[in-house]
């Protein structure tokens, strides 16, 4: 019988090693990733954005801050005041004034609202009265009302004189000499202009920009705006909210659906706005991703392929070792340590079935003399010959072991003590008629037997010492022959 000593490792160490290269594999594609998202973040929150605000910033100063400029120029204007102050006499000469700022500056409109006469100048003509309580004239009775120190208010607003048009309109305060409040004057700009403003800003920065008023409500959008028009209900902005309207400037990111949204806020103190400049998750940042699960897919198979390897060599060289840790080196024959463990299982076995068992020990005649005659390498010789021979004669459900120096133990299952003295008895005849040669010489040794039956009552070792007294007896009676234990 083939006899082999089980190690469990393998399972084990091709476990531990999975463990380890999946781990190894995922933490370093994880930190990779990780790194790089944030360095890309980074960039985006740290350098892009506000690099793209403070752009926009200074464009608006360019473009929208003309009509403020333009305003606070006609409420300082000598003639204007002159003119008010002169009880608005030849209104004539006015509305060829504001004809002019319009002319000149292309604004959509120009404007005086005298607080004495409250007649509103356009260069048209007087257009109407301004009157409290009026809400269409609500924006005059609220500039007006500003607290000190600030001069004028920016509003989004239909124009009194044209209906149909939306326009920005810069309000400023007029005071006379002595600092007396006398009206207001201003331009507007036709709020199509300032949204192609945006959409241009949009364009080139691909991204998106909108303003919103200090209460969160969004002042001013280009096209491809969507959602509510306040961000205390836009999703994802709505936590933030609070955030981004008691600083003056911030950058913020958030996720609107599935994407991550990249904010920068920063208020125009001028209009009193905030402008808000929003990217989308960078392109790069989705590469990246794609990168990430690519390394995976590849780490999962260059795991999968070691570890195949890993099993099959190892199941290799186990099977090997197996081998190696159960078997005499020089005979071949199973060694004692895995004997012992057969033999356990077999004694129980046989004892559960009630089967027959023997054992058979077998220990070579004056062995010494041969090593002392011919050499330990002759010695060596006869015992692989023996070894050769006892494998013969036995079944294949039969083990034979080295159980010492030369002496053979036969575990026979299903072997009564008849038939296992008759093994016994063709072994020492086998033994006997060869005729071993070694170099020049033949070397013809032989072997005595102890024979004996197990006992379903006895404890594995007695059968043992049985078989070992038998053989005692043998060797005691004159040497080859086989001796049987009786009970
Ligand atoms: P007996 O008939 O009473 O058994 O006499 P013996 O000489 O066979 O008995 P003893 O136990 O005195 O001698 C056994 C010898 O076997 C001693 C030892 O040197 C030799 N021996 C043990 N293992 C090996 C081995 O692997 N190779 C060789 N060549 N000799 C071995
Ligand atoms: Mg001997
Ligand atoms: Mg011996």
């Amino acid at each position: 019988m083939d006899v082999r000593i089980v190690l469990n490792d393998r399972r084990k160490f091709v476990g531990i090693l999975s463990i380890l290269l999946v781990g190894g594999f995922l933490a370093v594609s994880l930190i990779s990733y990780r790194v790089a998202h944030d360095s890309i973040s980074e960039q985006i929150a740290v350098d892009t954005l506000p690099l793209t605000s403070d752009n926009i910033y200074s464009e608006i100063q360019r473009d929208l801050l003309r009509p403020i400029f333009i305003s606070s120029v006609m409420a300082q204007d000598t003639f204007l005041r002159d003119w008010a102050l002169a009880g608005e006499q030849e209104p004539e000469q006015l509305r060829r004034y504001l004809q002019e700022i319009q002319n000149r500056y292309d604004t959509v409109t120009s404007y005086f609202i005298s607080e004495k006469s409250r007649n509103y100048y356009h260069p048209t003509g007087i257009v109407k009265k301004v009157a409290e309580g009026a809400p269409e004239d609500a924006w005059y009775f609220r500039t007006r009302d500003l607290p000190a120190g600030e001069e004028y208010e920016v509003n989004i607003d239909t124009d009194t004189a044209d209906r149909a048009s939306t326009t920005v309109f810069v309000n400023y305060r007029v005071y006379d000499y002595g600092g007396e409040f006398i009206g207001i004057t201003g331009v507007g700009l036709a709020v199509e202009l300032v949204k192609q403003l945006v959409e241009t800003y949009q364009r080139r920065y691909g991204r998106q920009v909108y303003f919103i008023d200090r209460q969160g409500e969004v002042a001013l959008h280009g096209d491809g705006f969507e959602g509510p028009l306040t961000i205390h209900q836009r999703p994802g902005l709505k936590r933030i909210a609070t955030q981004i309207l008691t600083s003056p400037s911030g950058s913020f990111s958030f996720r609107r659906g599935n994407r991550k949204v990249y904010l920068n806020s920063r208020l125009v103190p001028e209009f009193k706005w905030y402008l808000m400049v929003e990217q989308e998750e960078d392109p790069a940042e989705r590469r990246l991703l794609k990168t990430l699960f690519m390394n995976l897919l590849l780490s999962l198979l260059v795991t999968g392929g070691v570890l195949l390897l890993a099993y099959l060599t190892i199941g290799g060289y186990q099977r090997r070792l197996e081998q190696m840790a159960a078997t005499d080196k020089l005979t071949g024959t199973a060694n004692r340590q895995a004997f012992e463990i057969l033999f356990e299982q077999t004694v129980r076995s046989a004892k559960r079935k009630e089967a027959s068992l023997s054992v058979v020990m077998l220990d070579i005649d004056r062995f010494k003399q041969v090593n002392d005659t011919y050499g330990h390498l002759a010695g060596d010789l006869v015992l692989r010959t023996v070894a050769n021979l006892i494998r013969r004669a036995i079944r294949e459900s039969d083990t034979v072991c080295r159980w010492g120096g030369e002496e053979f133990l036969l575990l026979l299952p299903e072997c009564d003590l008849d038939h296992a003295r008759k093994l016994a008895e063709r072994i020492r005849s086998a033994v006997e008629a060869r005729s071993i040669a070694t170099g020049l010489d033949r070397v013809t040794v032989t072997a005595s037997l102890g024979v004996a039956q197990y006992g379903h009552d006895e404890l594995p070792a007695e059968l043992l010492s049985r078989a070992d007294r038998a053989l005692y007896e043998a060797k005691g009676q004159g040497r080859n022959r086989v001796t049987l234990s009786k009970r």
